[in-house]
């Protein structure tokens, strides 16, 4: 008698992507990435698997995908059932991302990368609620208003926004917030005559549903920043807070799919941005270089054309630049493989995140 293989897709929730694209055929689990809606874009995924043999798992729609150039040298993160996130190496060809199934017998979870926890971000909660320098703002998923952390001074004091995780599945952005908020929670001393204001996820709905980058809406928060009451209810609300507060220095945290290291995204020559505030970034540049050996200065995104006013007037950084007078700073994390500052090749852990995280949270309470 033989038996027949059995292979299941279970959903994972938050930040889950993935559906069956087919029926299990006996020979392999096809999956297929879904796309944000109205936008069409798509990446990220993060699924369980129930299998009893070695199945091969294939995604079969990377090929029209956001970033194709994501693909090559491909990492797969894997968690069997009550273990650590690991890498495993996934093959790709003809726009498909195959692997085997890891624990045959047992559900395992796979994603684009280790997505950040819930639970790891309410215990992060309670300390900020519990320190004397930190204060919790709640947020509201279905509103579109993000929670954020206020740690450090007051009204008076130099305001400094740290936002993660304006596109939901972006989590090596939203682990670099958890570093640096953990720095900045043990740093009370050095807070005052600053005051930080961290949004860990700004698109929380979009993160929820696992959305590459638009929020429940369709809506892709960074293109909504430009004059005016925003039509996006995550940015409108955040504009809102900033406001109320004023913004100083302001670093907004991507995850670049396809370009394997960290840089900064740097507008200036588009934006006609004072010297003063192309200093104060040239400063952090220079002052995370310092601090960590996977930033390299002078790392840039190589725009091949100006980029459209539109892109310019809705996007986060820039518009904030003009808005307040603000020092505002665009900071991509790699996921995948990356180099580091010298060019060495390894695989970007959690681990990465938050030691970038600490690094810019000494870099600005030491030089912003
Ligand atoms: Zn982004």
């Amino acid at each position: 008698m033989t038996v027949e293989p059995f292979a299941d897709l279970l959903g994972a929730s938050p930040s889950g992507n993935g559906r069956l694209a087919v029926p299990f055929d006996g020979n392999s689990l096809d999956v297929e990435i879904e796309p944000d809606p109205l936008t069409g874009a798509y990446q990220w995924f993060h699924f369980r698997v129930r299998a009893d043999g070695a199945v091969p798992i294939r995604i079969v729609n990377t090929g029209a995908s956001s970033y194709p150039r994501g693909w090559e040298d491909c990492i797969v993160w894997v968690q069997p059932a009550g273990g650590r996130w690991r890498p495993l190496r996934a093959a790709h060809a003809d726009g498909i991302v195959t692997f085997s199934h890891a624990v045959p017998g047992s559900v395992v979870s796979y994603a684009l990368f280790p997505p950040y926890r819930q639970a790891r971000l309410a215990r992060l909660a309670q300390r900020v609620a519990a320190s004397p320098a930190g204060q919790v703002v709640p947020g509201d998923t279905k509103a579109g208003r993000a929670a954020r952390f206020a740690l450090g001074g007051d009204a008076s004091a130099r305001q400094i926004w740290i936002v993660c995780g304006q596109h939901g599945s972006e989590h090596p952005a939203l682990w670099f917030a958890d570093g640096l908020v953990e720095a900045l929670l043990q740093d009370e001393t050095l807070l005052a005559g600053k005051r930080f204001h961290v949004v860990p996820i700004a698109n929380p709905g979009g993160m929820r549903r696992g959305f590459l980058r638009t929020n429940p809406l369709g809506q892709d928060p960074n293109r909504h920043w430009g004059e005016g009451r925003a039509a996006c209810p995550e940015v409108a609300t955040l504009l809102d807070a900033m406001e109320g507060r004023g913004v100083d220095v302001l670093l907004d945290v991507h995850t670049d799919f396809e370009m394997g290291t960290v840089y900064l995204d740097v507008l200036d020559e588009w934006m006609e941005t004072p010297e003063r505030l192309s200093r104060l970034r040239e400063d952090f540049e220079h002052g995370l270089a310092e601090f960590s050996s996977d930033v390299a200065f002078g790392r840039r995104y190589p725009w091949s054309e100006p980029p459209s006013p539109d892109l310019l007037a809705g996007m986060c950084a820039p518009a904030v630049e003009r808005r307040f007078g603000a020092a505002a700073i665009t900071l991509e994390l790699p996921i995948g493989r990356y180099r580091d500052a010298l060019g060495a090749p390894g695989i970007w852990y959690p681990r990465h995140s938050l030691a970038l995280g600490r690094a810019a949270a000494a870099v600005l309470l030491g030089r912003a």
